[in-house]
Order: structure tokens, then sequence, then C-alpha cells
């Protein structure tokens, strides 16, 4: 994707918005100056039938490659398992995805993995208005609560109606479906409580909503 194709509601590169994300990422451009170190745009086109909302990007991971989910085992997982669904193919480049859309609640890498509540809020505007852009959407899967969270409010949606759980469907008020899954991170894999078999059941459900 180039400057003039980014999708609306993709962050600036300089973006500002969180001071604790921004010095950050000013740490790592000394550490590692030949990775992305910045927001990192979304994956996909406005074509896209489904959505796929991760947490932030992960440090040596998508901060490195600039790319959702690329580099590290969390996008293997989901690449990965997308391949066997023949959502995805791999190329030399990463992935091709052919009418997804893959994005994050927070688009900065977080110390830790873990974002502040206000950079949780923050990003909502960015997330909500790549959505809002997607005219032919019709499910978002949300891995992990913060995602869920994170893609309720971005469509206007009312928290307490919608509970997250894993393979949970939620009919949001617009139309669009929400799926919930497990976030695929090594911790939650490791320790079981995501297998491969529930994770390629709760992103195989999408593909009733597709037609
Ligand atoms: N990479 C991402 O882009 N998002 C995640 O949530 C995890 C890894």
């Amino acid at each position: 994707m180039t400057d003039e194709t980014l999708h609306p509601g993709t962050p600036p590169k300089d973006c500002a918005l969180c001071p604790r994300l921004s010095a950050y990422r000013t740490e790592q451009v000394a550490r590692h100056s030949g990775w992305w170190n910045a927001p990192v745009p979304p994956l996909g086109d406005a074509s896209a039938w489904l959505a796929i909302v991760g947490l932030a990007p992960g440090l040596k991971g998508a901060n490195r490659t600039g790319k959702p989910f690329h580099g590290d085992e969390a996008g293997k997982m989901l690449f990965g398992t997308l391949a066997e669904l023949g959502l995805a193919t791999e190329t030399p480049d990463g992935w091709d995805a052919p009418g997804l859309f893959i994005t994050n609640a927070v688009a900065c890498a977080p110390p830790g993995n873990l974002p502040e509540t206000a950079e949780k809020h923050n990003c909502r505007s960015y997330l909500a208005e790549q959505l809002a852009a997607l005219p032919a959407l019709k499910v978002v899967v949300a891995l992990g609560e913060t995602a869920h969270q994170a893609a309720i409010k971005a469509v206007g949606g009312k928290l307490p109606k919608y509970r997250f759980g894993h393979g949970v469907a939620h009919k949001l008020p617009s139309g669009v479906v929400l799926v919930d899954s497990y976030h695929c991170s090594r911790l939650n894999t490791n320790t079981g409580l995501l297998t491969p078999d529930m994770f390629k059941a709760a992103l195989g459900s999408t593909l009733a909503y597709r037609a």
C-alpha cells in the first residue's frame, strides 16, 4: 500500500495521541532503526467481508514488519488457521487474504503487550473509521476481550449487551455479526486456553455469514 491508497482511519505515522506509546516508539527507533516502529496500518481493502481485530502490534512482530500479525507466533497461528480454512495464502512478502481486513484495537506496540485504558480510548476513532469504510463488511472477529470491547464501541454498540465469550456470535445493531475468540497469543496457546481446534472453529464459524 502506498500513502495515496491508505485505508480511511489509518493512523498517521507520527501519531502523538498517546505519549507513553510515542515515547516507546522513539526508544525502539534508537534500538532497532530498521524496524517499522510506528502505528501499524490495517491490512486489506475496502471490499472486505470479514474484519479481524487484534489487540496491538507485537513489539518484535508487527512493530518490526509494519504489517498486522506478520513476524510473530500469534501471526503464524492466525494466518496458518486462515490458510487451513482457505482464507489466506502465503506469498514471498507475507500473507495474502483476499476479502479480509486485519487490524488492531491499538495501532502501536505497547510495553509488555498491555495498552492502557486511555490508549485504547485514543485509538478507537481510528478503528471506527476503518470499519465504517468497509461497505461489504459482514463479520468482525474480535481476538480477545479488548478487541471485543473496541469493536463494539467502534460500531456504536453498548457494551453490557454483549458479553465476551469464545466462539460466541453477537448480532450488532448495524447488522454486522461480531464473533469472539480468545486471542491467539502464545500465552493463550501455551496454557491451552486456546487450542488449534478451538481457534479454527471460531474463525470457521464466520463462513456462514459470508454470502
Ligand atoms: N500482532 C498484531 O498485529 N496484533 C496482535 O494482537 C498480536 C500480534
